[in-house]
């Protein structure tokens, strides 16, 4: 349903920080992150260093609460580390204003978060557009610009409904159309795929996997759900604040292969439950060593 329409480089989008394939495009270096709760502090993200490139599909993996939002946050200067350099492009965050950065990621970043936020007095199409309005752009551009999107993602017959009319995969379709609408040069996405049942979460992963294989969309995407990790180009592990290790495609896929879908089971969490990691080897390293990962003997049903 991704066409290639107007999806293909724009000139002059990257400010001078290349977009040809394979540069980099975001990067941590060494960063901690530490909050303050109370009289303690909580390290939240411990010495990460990782690159994503242009025409990366990117993925943060790992178990709920490893700190995967807050090292996105962190790569997209909505989070300030508490150590190290993060740079988007040929910027680094830590030089510039709250404002600055603000302006650089309306222009170059679009998002999909778990849960799509709307301003519901709008149609979905108005939504769309909505991006491009605080852009300063005329409403007959916009709204051009906002129905070519929503036929990207197959929504555009639902243009005049309110969002709130729509299911979970198609708000999400919709979210999707509304990020892509500034042609960033980079799409993120948080769990996308969180609230929906498997058949909508197959057809956003679809959409997102064509966005980047025919239109060489640069792709960071959070999961915890080992079903998704097929889709990689690369791929991080992040366990309690650390990147435990990083993984090529052949390696993500294989990953999925030795502990998805195991009856059922999406996620490291469900396949413990399951009972599914019993004396199972897995290769969770990505360096031809095998992890044996044992639980306790139970009934899968
Ligand atoms: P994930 O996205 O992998 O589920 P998060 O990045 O949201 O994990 O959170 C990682 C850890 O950091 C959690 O223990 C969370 O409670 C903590 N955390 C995140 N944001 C804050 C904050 N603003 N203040 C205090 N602790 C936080
Ligand atoms: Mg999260």
């Amino acid at each position: 349903m991704v066409t290639n329409s107007s999806l293909k480089e724009r000139p002059g989008s990257t400010s001078g920080g290349g977009n040809g394939r394979g540069t980099v495009v975001m990067s941590v270096e060494h960063v901690d992150k530490n909050y303050k709760v109370g009289a303690q502090e909580v390290k939240v993200l411990k010495d990460v260093t990782t690159q994503i490139k242009s025409g990366d599909f990117f993925i943060i993996f790992g178990p709920s609460g490893s700190g995967k939002s807050t090292l996105l946050h962190t790569l997209l200067g909505l989070e300030r580390p508490s150590l190290g350099r993060v740079m988007l492009m040929d910027k680094d965050f830590g030089k510039m204003t709250q404002d600055q950065s603000a302006d650089f990621r309306k222009t170059r970043v679009g998002m999909v978060y778990q849960q799509p936020y709307w301003i519901k007095s709008l149609t979905v199409l108005e939504n769309v557009a909505f991006p491009l309005f605080l852009l300063g752009q005329l409403p007959n551009q916009a709204y051009g610009k906002a129905l070519e999107m929503l036929q990207q993602v197959g929504m555009e017959v639902w243009k005049d409904y309110s969002p709130t009319e729509l299911s979970s995969g198609q708000q999400q379709r919709v979210s999707l159309a509304r990020a892509l609408i500034n042609d960033p040069v980079i799409l993120v996405a948080d769990e996308p795929t969180g609230n929906l049942d498997t058949k909508s979460g197959e057809e956003l992963m679809k959409l997102l996997s064509d966005l980047n294989k025919q239109d060489g969309r640069t792709i960071v995407m959070v999961t915890h759900d080992l079903e998704y990790l097929k889709y990689a180009s690369r791929m991080i592990r992040v366990v309690d604040g650390r990147v435990e290790n990083e993984y090529g495609a052949k390696e993500a896929a294989k990953l999925f292969k030795e502990m998805g879908g195991k009856r059922g089971a999406r996620t490291v969490q469900e396949l413990e439950v399951a009972g599914d990691t019993k004396n199972k080897s897995i290769n969770l390293n990505g360096n031809g060593k095998t992890k044996e990962i044992k639980s306790e003997e139970k009934d899968a049903s």
